[in-house]
């Protein structure tokens, strides 16, 4: 049931978290005004297909909008920045100084790449993308026509999907890491380096622990500068050496801003306040630490979890997922369930690494805390269990 007091709701963020709420608002009975304030022109687009079908050009752009967001019941304000809140009134104000009242106001600005600083990348310099919108695709699709010689900065997830992707579309691909290990924080040490070996395989040149120096160019991009004098010759630059919660609006609103909006089990920031998706640090009372998790699912889940704690407080459920990701790159899918830490256990349990198709196991204390499939998608399910179901490391076998 709707809570009394609820009968104006501010989102800011018309992306994947911002739409699962609104969705998970009306479901849940919520029937009075629902605002959206969202940076973007237009209805959203959702992301996984822009570093894979649509900057290959399997899709076309149409194809990847987010599933929902159409048929919501709701106010959009499209092309509008949120740039204070007022946690206590529940005020939005607006850049041109407009300012939205609610009941409540749910925080999913998500996140922005992070780039280089100008002393290392010079601003004006063409050829030079990021990767997060539509826009960016479009651009980045249109550099890479022709097979150019494109570097890669960084070995992350987004990074290592163009990556596979240019070289799927006939570019001559380098990927730069200042790292030894490549996605060593999502994998860890033991089965980050399967990462680099696909991409070798696949004739993607890696060149690991060595840290970019400056690009050079005169006008366009020519080359990468690395830190030990040798260079990358490069006519395309991707950067793609992470992302950062968009949280500069909330400055001076009083909420505690860290790596994200700290929220409580339950995405509370403040009373009225909740936030999902990339830009929110929950506490996951499962792992017994504050989370912020920058994948799909989990923006996807927590717009409904933020959702609940509106309409029923401390009655709602606290947030305790099993954090999920996926990862595309050569035609391999590369899927994670759990949470790994530096020092982890890693035992392969199922299949075996040379076949390109195994199940890697997580384990802290003798208990299983996470999962790596490799090209065994059907096998989610049975480790999604086994985590929720708090098994013993190594697991029990099939
Ligand atoms: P976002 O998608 O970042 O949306 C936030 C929205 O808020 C944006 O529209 C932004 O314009 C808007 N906004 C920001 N500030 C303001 C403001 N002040 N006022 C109004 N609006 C504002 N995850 C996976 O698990 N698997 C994948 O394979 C995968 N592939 C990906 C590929 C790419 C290229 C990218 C970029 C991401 C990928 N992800 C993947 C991650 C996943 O897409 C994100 O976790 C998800 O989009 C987060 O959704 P969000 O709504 O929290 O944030």
């Amino acid at each position: 049931m709707t809570a009394p007091t609820l009968r104006a709701v501010t989102i800011v963020g018309g992306s994947l978290a911002g739409v699962r709420t609104a969705e998970a608002l009306r479901r849940e009975g919520f029937d009075g005004t629902i605002r959206i304030v969202s940076a973007e022109r237009e209805l959203p687009f959702d992301r996984p297909p822009l570093s894979k079908q649509v900057l290959s050009g399997a899709w076309e752009p149409e194809r990847a909008r987010l599933r929902g967001a159409e048929e919501l019941d709701a106010e959009w304000l499209f092309g509008r920045s949120a740039t204070a809140l007022d946690p206590a009134t529940h005020t939005v104000t607006l850049d041109g100084g407009h300012r939205l009242d609610a009941d409540a106001v749910v925080i999913a600005t998500g996140a922005s790449p992070r780039r280089l600083p100008a002393s290392v990348a010079p601003p004006d310099l063409a050829g030079v993308h990021v990767l997060r919108t539509m826009d960016d695709c479009l651009a980045l699709q249109a550099d890479l026509q022709g097979g150019p010689r494109v570097a890669v900065i960084g070995a992350g997830f987004i990074g290592s999907e163009v990556a596979a992707t240019a070289k799927g579309l006939g570019a001559d691909v380098v990927v730069v890491e200042a790292l030894p290990v490549p996605l060593e924080r999502a994998l860890g040490p033991e089965m980050g380096p399967l990462a680099a070996a696909l991409h070798r395989e696949h004739g993607v040149e890696v060149r690991l622990g060595v840290a970019v120096a400056g690009l050079e160019g005169d006008g366009r991009v020519q080359r990468v500068r690395m830190a030990d004098g040798s260079a990358v010759e490069a006519d395309v630059v991707v950067v793609g050496v992470g992302v950062a919660p968009v949280t500069a609006w909330l400055d001076g609103s009083g909420l505690e801003l860290r790596d994200g909006v700290v929220c409580d089990a339950r995405c509370r920031a403040a009373p009225g306040v909740v936030a999902a998706g990339d830009v929110a640090r929950w506490y996951h009372e499962g792992i017994g630490d504050h989370l912020r998790v920058e994948h799909w699912t989990n923006a996807s889940e927590q717009g409904h979890a933020a959702a609940m704690a509106l309409l029923r407080g401390d009655d709602a459920p606290p947030y305790t997922p099993v954090p999920y990701f996926w990862s595309d790159q050569h035609g391999t899918k590369i899927q994670f369930v759990g949470h790994s830490l530096p020092g982890d256990e890693v035992a392969v349990v199922e299949g075996s690494v040379a076949d390109g198709r195994f199940v890697a196991a997580y384990g802290r204390s003798g208990r299983l805390v996470g999962a790596l499939l490799w090209n065994r998608a059907a096998r989610v399910p049975r480790f999604l269990g086994l985590l929720s179901a708090g098994a013993p490391f190594p697991p029990p076998e099939a």
